[in-house]
């Protein structure tokens, strides 16, 4: 049994927890804050132990680029996200070990729930990040101050930084009008983010080329040449819906 099985896990939002099971807490102070939310059912927990009892992962290899693998639980926990694991270049003792360092954006060091024993974790403090040959780490802001999305080989992984809507997933009845991604601040209590924002967002994304967008979930993928402009349009659609027609936002052009 791994040492994390007894550990506290929310049952909504899926953070562990340092503190055992037994002694869970009465709260989860990410669902308490305002990017969250608290069902009407009030908190609750789980643990590993209780989670491999009823749910597995899943591996599911991406069908358009077999480099790119989804992890992810079934049934759904949480908010069902997934993990993405990239196969950059074949080295199969770090594919065995997984001894990998994890890299979190520096200014969101305060939302970290579990001490980090073994000192894995590197902190970057720079807008980029390059990790490996071709693959960057690139922070956009928004939803947290340290929000990133990593580029790789014209792909972009949001994580929970970037949404992608319904009609973005079904664009073979896609219109020019129809919003494919947006930008939130609160994704689940539904605070838009604002054109200054977004822009910024933009600013550090536009030098990257990209033909994918994988989001957080395991269905939530948009690909296609013009996947670039999808995102600007969006950025732009949502500034207009708030009557930032001014916003120099509002002049950017994807060959900027
Ligand atoms: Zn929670």
């Amino acid at each position: 049994m791994a040492a994390s099985d007894h550990l506290s896990i929310c049952v909504t939002c899926g953070t562990q927890y340092d503190i055992p099971y037994d002694n869970r807490p009465s709260t989860c102070r990410m669902c308490l804050e305002p990017r969250q939310f608290v069902p009407p059912s009030g908190h609750s927990w789980t643990s590993l132990e209780q989670l491999k009892a009823t749910h597995k992962n899943e591996f599911k290899q991406d069908e358009n680029d077999g480099r790119i693998w989804s992890i992810f639980s079934t049934p759904q926990v949480a908010i069902g996200q997934r993990a993405i694991f990239i196969q950059t270049y074949t080295h199969l003792e770090w594919a065995r070990e997984f001894q990998c360092p994890v890299y979190l954006a520096y200014e969101d060091q305060e939302w970290l729930n579990r001490d980090d024993q073994e000192n894995r974790r590197v902190f970057f403090k720079d807008e980029t990040q390059n990790i490996l040959p071709d693959v960057n780490m690139v922070k956009v802001g928004g939803h947290f101050p340290g929000s990133s999305v990593l580029h790789w080989n014209k792909n972009i992984f949001t994580g929970d930084s970037i949404g992608i809507s319904q009609s973005g997933l079904s664009r073979s009845h896609h219109s020019k009008d129809h919003q494919v991604f947006f930008f939130h601040y609160a994704f689940p209590n539904f605070v838009p983010l604002g054109p200054t924002a977004m822009h910024t967002m933009w600013k550090r994304l536009r030098v990257w080329e990209f033909t994918a967008v994988y989001s957080l979930f395991f269905t939530t993928t948009v690909r296609g040449d013009n996947v670039k402009r999808l995102m600007l349009d969006s950025m732009q659609r949502q500034a207009r819906h708030q009557e930032n027609f001014g916003h120099p936002l509002l002049q950017e052009q994807l060959s900027a």
